[in-house]
């Protein structure tokens, strides 16, 4: 079984080094990466939109060449663990997420998944290898069309900016009379 251009337990020394341990997520992502692109037209511009913000978005910018910061890859948090591969300009496309009712013969992975134990009784090469043997049995497909707003012409549209009048620094002024942070939101401490 390959992952992307890797060999599986290639790919997994690749998420050590990328992502600090060999987590089942990242891993499973990878499988699910490929999976997408297989079911896409060949040769056609596609961005990425991730429902979890946790492992998902670290397989997609191993594998492809969409990242968080050029702005091919989204994060939509829904909580469930799926993406999306989709037409830039359509919205076109292929979803893939892991089918919680296709664990039942792989207890360690089902019970990572689910959290039905807690992470310091787990073994993640237990996990890791059910992710190997399971191959592509674990995983749904299902042909979306994703929103407009997550569309090239939609990111890419003219967005002004203001100065803060608290703060002083630049920001989007389409957020508000003032900058985010000096609404409250920001993720600092105030005082
Ligand atoms: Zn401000």
């Amino acid at each position: 079984m390959k992952i992307g251009q890797y060999a599986f337990d290639e790919f997994v020394d690749k998420v050590r080094e990328f992502h600090g341990s060999a987590a089942p997520g990242v891993i499973a992502g990878g499988v699910m990466v490929d999976i997408a692109r297989e079911h896409l037209p060949q040769g056609k511009l596609y961005d990425v939109v991730c429902e979890s913000a946790k492992c998902l978005p670290d397989a997609v910018q191993l594998l492809t060449p969409c990242t968080l910061g050029n702005g091919w890859l989204k994060v939509c948090e829904t909580s469930r663990y799926a993406l999306a591969f989709f037409d830039k300009y359509t919205g076109e496309g292929v979803r893939v997420f892991l089918d919680a009712s296709a664990l039942g013969p792989w207890p360690a992975l089902r019970a990572w998944f689910l959290k039905e134990k807690a992470k310091a009784e787990q073994d993640q090469a237990e996990i890791v290898e059910e992710i190997k043997k399971a191959g592509r049995s674990i995983y749904g497909i299902e042909h979306v069309r994703v929103k407009r707003d997550f569309l090239a012409s939609r990111t890419r549209r003219h967005r002004p900016v203001s100065l803060c009048p608290s703060c002083g620094e630049a920001y989007m002024a389409d957020l508000g009379q003032r900058c985010p942070a000096c609404m409250g939101t920001g993720p600092y401490e105030t005082g």
